[in-house]
């Protein structure tokens, strides 16, 4: 199965691509956002060209990301299949995507779009938690860590109000016109993404079926 998980920040991307992955093992998960954030833990030049854009939620230049994920597509992992969770995010990075995996012979089979309402974002971004330990996302609300993590769960530099308003305002100028280019190939499925995470999944996975 090869998927496109795509969405505003704060549609529930990277909780479904979790749950999608325990139905579905055999996926290797490619979260530019992942990946970026390790680039600038680590220091690499990447991270250091990133770094700025990330923190005031601008997104990073084409030119660095496409790279960032071509060269991970031909990782041994993914020629099971793939869940690419938050890119593409441009038309551009769409359409260089498009050039390489058609170059490997290789076909998408959905574009999954969460589908939040704005009014709903700003609340689910600002109470986001990861535990830096396994990876696993709450929301100090909608779904709050066990006592087990609670001390230890962070919160994200861009997971501000300033800066969730930037992406927001950039997923609707930037990414959602990617999804024409989607469209005009019969890979879009649309999936409500407000309810329970259970129910979203559910959603989800019956917008999936016959696929893979
Ligand atoms: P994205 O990867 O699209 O930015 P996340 O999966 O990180 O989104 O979710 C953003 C925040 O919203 C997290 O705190 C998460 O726990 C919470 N969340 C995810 N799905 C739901 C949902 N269906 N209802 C309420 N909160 C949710
Ligand atoms: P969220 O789903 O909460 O918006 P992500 O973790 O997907 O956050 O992305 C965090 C930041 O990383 C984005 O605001 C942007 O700066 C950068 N980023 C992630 N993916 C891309 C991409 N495909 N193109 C450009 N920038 C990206």
């Amino acid at each position: 199965m090869r998927l496109i998980l795509f969405g505003p920040p704060g549609a529930g991307k990277g909780t479904q691509a979790a749950r999608l992955l325990e139905r579905h093992p055999s996926l290797a998960h490619l979260s530019t956002g992942d990946m970026l954030r390790a680039a600038v833990s680590e220091g690499t030049p990447l991270g250091k060209q990133a770094d700025a854009f990330m923190k005031a939620g601008d997104l990073v230049p084409d030119s660095l990301v496409v790279g960032l994920v071509v060269e991970r597509l031909q990782k041994p992992d993914c020629a099971d299949g793939f869940l690419l969770d938050g890119f593409p995010r441009t038309r551009a990075q769409a359409e260089a995507l498009d050039t390489a995996l058609d170059g490997a012979g290789i076909e998408l089979d959905k574009v999954v779009v969460i589908e939040v309402p704005d009014s709903l974002i700003v609340e689910r971004i600002t109470g986001r938690r990861m535990d830096p330990e396994t990876g696993a996302i709450y929301h100090m609300k909608f779904s709050p860590p066990p006592a087990a993590v609670a001390d230890r769960v962070t919160q994200r530099k861009d997971d501000t109000v300033e800066a969730v308003t930037a992406r927001l305002s950039k997923y609707h100028s930037e990414t959602t016109p990617v999804l024409p280019f989607y469209d005009a190939k019969g890979l879009v499925v649309r999936v409500d993404g407000v309810g329970a995470p259970e129910d979203v999944a559910l959603r989800i996975e019956s917008a999936l079926e016959g696929v893979g």
